[in-house]
């Protein structure tokens, strides 16, 4: 079953394959009997192995596990947060988990906790995944894309290290409006439903994307995780390519 991926290009970087990689990884599903979406990957570009897919989703789900009795959670997200009981051990180094606002007040004691994590370490993960989503709609890999200069944004994400303060609390006002404004803009282009993994999907409630594929060069993908944290990507393609892509969307299926 995994030979037929070995040495296929793979779908980041067109190397030769040595096995397959899950998108998004499998790590994220623990719980699930869902099927996957699966994509031909050379060894760097194979994230199965690594701690990082476990980095990762500890960080999504630390504000559930932090409100966890304070807050209503999905119960499949619910079913997520057990599932990742010793990831959150496992990452604590790499998934720091912190107040968004230390010496909260009264009134925002129900704020949950976040998680810290580099900048590159989560923009590399969700270039990985819009690229083995490319890769999945048109069944091949395109050698033109150029992956690093994608545009990557989140409405849910703050570059941040520690806990805002209450005298940098007009900062994170500032954010979280900014934020609002991103997910705005973006939210005037037109979404189409992506696809999802055959024949069993991914529960929508932790995984879901949409496309928006215009009539020039760009793609954008955007990713939904946990029903709750929205990441837009966009990248260019050759057009023919794009076309191409755009066929796949129109019809709904990744064939
Ligand atoms: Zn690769």
């Amino acid at each position: 079953m995994k030979n037929r991926w070995v040495g296929k290009p793979c779908y980041y970087c067109g190397n030769p394959s040595v096995g397959l990689e899950h998108a998004p990884p499998a790590h994220m599903f623990k719980g699930f009997t869902c099927d996957k979406i699966r994509v031909p990957s050379c060894l760097v570009h194979n994230s199965s192995k690594s701690q990082h897919d476990q980095d990762v989703v500890a960080a999504l789900l630390t504000p559930f596990r932090s409100s966890e009795g304070l807050q209503p959670i999905n119960p499949k997200v619910q079913l997520a947060v057990e599932r990742a009981k010793e990831s959150f051990q496992r990452s604590k180094h790499r998934a720091i988990e912190t107040p968004f606002i230390s010496n909260k007040p009264s009134d925002m004691q129900h704020l949950p906790n976040v998680a810290y994590m580099s900048t590159e370490s989560m923009f590399s993960w969700i270039r990985q995944l819009t690229a083995a989503i490319f890769y999945d709609g048109l069944k091949r890999y395109v050698a033109e894309v150029d992956w690093e200069r994608m545009i990557i944004r989140s409405p849910n994400w703050v570059a941040r290290k520690g806990p805002f303060d209450l005298a940098s609390f007009e900062e994170a006002g500032k954010i979280f409006r900014q934020n609002q404004e991103l997910r705005d803009l973006f939210d005037e282009e037109q979404w189409e439903p992506g696809w999802s993994a055959h024949p069993k999907p991914y529960p929508t409630e932790i995984y879901n994307f949409w496309l928006s594929v215009g009539y020039d060069d760009g793609i954008g993908i955007k990713h939904q995780f946990y029903g709750n944290f929205d990441w837009y990507t966009w990248f260019s393609a050759p057009r023919n390519e794009v076309t191409a892509f755009r066929k796949v969307v129109r019809t709904g299926m990744s064939g």
